[in-house]
């Protein structure tokens, strides 16, 4: 009988469903995460009713003192935690930290180069209908073609052609550790900023199991909500020299008010992910990665077309290849619904099959690790998934099974669409 089901019981019966929905199954979306309590109790906190257009110390609104100094400590625990000279914590997603980044780095009409979408990048690294596509002149780097691997070559190659003023490292599905000194190198060689958006692999850096790109880089993104383990949000780490630069693109160049209950659920989980027990846990999320790309290169597996990319991970996410496989991306992402486990199709480079069906299944270990999962649970899990992609062809034999590309469903998955639903 709590404030929300009195008054609104048809959304507080929904929240009710989706905590279940996300306690009864195993969720594995890689971009997905549980937040601790502490992070809830701050987001859904007071700090929801107040306005603060502008930063600590110069505000547009009265009444700012103690949001001051919430956004000051999350800025500060930020610069710690990432050794950033600067850091802006205002960016309501990550998409706007980007559209931030590139307003203060950038001129509309100017050539960005990022790893291509179907290869991997994100959306807003120069897709063409997302704003970064069709504001600047985007230009794409592919994976190497025989190793799967971001090469600096072919960065190098690409930006000698295109000449771009903004060269992209990250990634939004992509299962191996970047070069970032290299890419340093080649935009430095091309008079180019260097642009890391680490949004995925933040909690790795945070604990430090993956390079950091901040050395690197002009400026660094993320997302707050990924292997970071915090609310849904953005932030931006820079070399100072960029700090104003970036401050008047985030306010007031692309956003309002900032969400202050989310800066303060920012500031908590930054305190978090500096713990030993973060470390722990990202450690544990590397660790079940190894033993799920293990598990899905066995013969069993094999045997049915399926491959893992790179022939391995290094960070919280297995990329399965279905490209040699009767088995498509929609009927991997269905059949492992059925076994409870939430997972994404995606493309894989050079994919045959239209995106909407997808020759790739990208599966992340970060939310199991934050439920404590450990190596034996890892074990049990990935068997779970090899055993079911490797019978699930034996078991359901077609016609089409001689044309190599499947065009047969899986009979209908239990649930609801949204226990289907995925996100990048
Ligand atoms: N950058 C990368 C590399 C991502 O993978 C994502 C989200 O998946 C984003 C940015 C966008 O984040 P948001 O969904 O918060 O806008």
């Amino acid at each position: 009988n709590s404030p929300i089901s009195r008054t609104d019981p048809e959304i507080a019966e929904l929240l009710n469903d989706e905590l279940h929905r996300q306690q009864g199954g195993l969720e594995m979306i890689a971009s997905e995460n549980f937040v601790p309590r502490a992070v809830l109790q701050a987001q859904g906190s007071v700090l929801t009713n107040k306005y603060a257009e502008g930063y600590p110390g110069k505000r547009y609104y009265g009444g700012c003192e103690v949001v001051d100094k919430v956004e000051t400590l999350a800025r500060e625990r930020a610069k710690a935690l990432f050794g950033a000279e600067y850091a802006n914590v205002q960016p309501h997603s990550g998409a706007q930290a980007n559209a931030a980044v590139y307003q203060a780095l950038v001129k509309p009409g100017d050539t960005i180069l990022g790893l291509a979408l179907d290869h991997g990048g994100h959306l807003s690294h120069g897709m063409r209908i997302n704003f970064s596509g069709r504001f600047y002149k985007a230009e794409s780097y592919g994976v190497n073609p025989e190793t799967f691997r971001i090469d600096p070559e072919i960065i190098r190659k690409r930006a000698l052609e295109t000449h771009p003023a903004l060269i992209i490292g990250g990634w939004s599905a992509y299962p191996r550790i970047e070069d970032f000194a290299a890419m340093r190198q080649i935009a430095d060689e091309v008079g180019a900023r260097f642009w890391v958006d680490m949004a995925h692999f933040a909690g790795l850096v945070a604990a430090g199991l993956h390079p950091s790109p901040v050395p690197h880089a002009d400026v660094v993104s993320s997302t707050a909500h990924k292997t970071l383990g915090g609310p849904r949000s953005g932030f931006i780490l820079a070399r100072e020299e960029f700090g104003r630069k970036i401050n008047s693109a985030v306010f007031p160049g692309q956003q309002g008010g900032p969400l202050m209950h989310v800066v303060a659920a920012k500031a908590v989980s930054f305190k978090i992910a500096g713990t030993e027990d973060f470390r722990n846990r990202m450690q544990r999320t590397l660790d079940g990665a190894q033993i799920l790309a293990q598990r899905l290169q066995a013969k069993d597996v094999a045997d049915n077309g399926i491959s893992v990319l790179t022939g391995g991970t290094d960070v919280h996410l297995v990329m399965v290849d279905l490209r040699n496989s009767e088995l498509d991306g929609q009927q991997g992402e269905d059949l492992l619904a059925r076994c409870g486990i939430t997972i994404n199709r995606n493309t894989v480079p050079f994919d045959p099959r239209p995106a909407s069906i997808a020759s790739g299944l990208r599966i992340g270990t970060s939310a199991l690790a934050t439920r404590g999962f450990g190596d034996a649970e890892y074990e049990e899990v990935a068997d779970i998934i090899g055993t079911a992609l490797a019978q699930v062809l034996a078991r359901t034999p077609t016609p089409q099974s001689q044309s190599g590309q499947a065009g047969r469903r899986l009979p209908a998955v239990s649930g609801t669409p949204a226990d289907r639903m995925k996100s990048r």
